[in-house]
């Protein structure tokens, strides 16, 4: 944690939710009480296709949703992408650009991402940028090298510690149950604030930096406790209200 920066919980639904699941989201709002709404902010991005659904669903209740990845353009020949002014006009207020799984399928290089970040500042949106290694860098000895490298060519010039949220997820601890050391979050989430300060100043020193890769209940607590995390990006264990909320209540715990 950082002392005087709310923690984020934000959950990343990917290719998986119908309108039935819309269900969770209620129960995630349901228990998003007074009590941890002054403690946390929660988010939940989910598919294109739910974004207006669940929007108009979590109305009025604090809960934020938001979109997965956003094309640069506002509008033009894109055949399949969304803008950020489109998340927003259906309701989003949020956005993941970097995602390793679009960095992986889509070959989306750093210099992509920084123009998604921007498109998703534009559209007044909250930007998460995703950064991580992969197993095979963290191998080489690379990990310092690699956030460097994804954090000068993927963060806006413009960034706000407002609008401007940065998850570190470790490529091969996300949706594999395998988790870094708390040493070794707390490095990496350490380079990332001299980094951002370093660049942004104090917006770099308040901006959030969430740890996601295999969060759990069980293990959320942990991971909050390690300096500079501030909350969490969370995949699998985002499907599922109660694990979600599970989440949060251990966060909650220690703010
Ligand atoms: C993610 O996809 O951003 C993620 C962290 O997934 P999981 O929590 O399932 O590891």
């Amino acid at each position: 944690m950082t002392p005087n920066i709310k923690p984020l919980v934000a959950g990343n639904w990917k290719m998986n939710g119908f309108r039935n699941s819309l269900s969770e989201l209620g129960a995630m709002t349901a228990g998003y009480d007074i009590a941890m709404r002054n403690r946390i902010d929660m988010l939940l991005c989910v598919p294109a296709t739910l974004i207006f659904a669940a929007a108009q669903e979590a109305l009025g209740t604090r809960v934020h949703v938001g979109g997965q990845d956003c094309h640069f353009n506002q509008v033009g020949a894109h055949t399949g992408d969304i803008s950020a002014e489109m998340i927003a006009d259906s309701g989003g207020t949020a956005v993941i650009v970097g995602h390793s799984e679009r960095r992986t399928d889509h070959g989306e290089t750093n210099a992509i991402v920084k123009s998604k970040a921007e498109a998703g500042l534009r559209g007044d949106l909250l930007t998460i940028v995703c950064i991580g290694e992969t197993e095979a860098q963290r191998k080489a000895g690379e990990t310092l090298d690699v956030l460097k490298d994804q954090l000068d060519g993927s963060m806006p010039d413009d960034s706000t510690a407002a609008k401007v949220v940065v998850a570190y997820e470790p490529v091969w601890a996300i949706g594999t149950g395998l988790v870094p050391s708390a040493a070794d979050v707390e490095e990496a989430h350490g380079f990332m604030r001299n980094n951002l300060t370093d660049r942004f100043g104090d917006k770099g020193a308040k901006m959030r930096l969430l740890y996601g890769g295999s969060v759990k209940p069980g293990n959320a607590e942990e991971l909050m406790g390690i300096a500079n995390v501030d909350g969490a990006l969370v995949g699998g264990a985002s499907l599922k209200a109660e694990d979600f909320l599970g989440i949060c209540a251990a966060y909650e715990k220690l703010c």
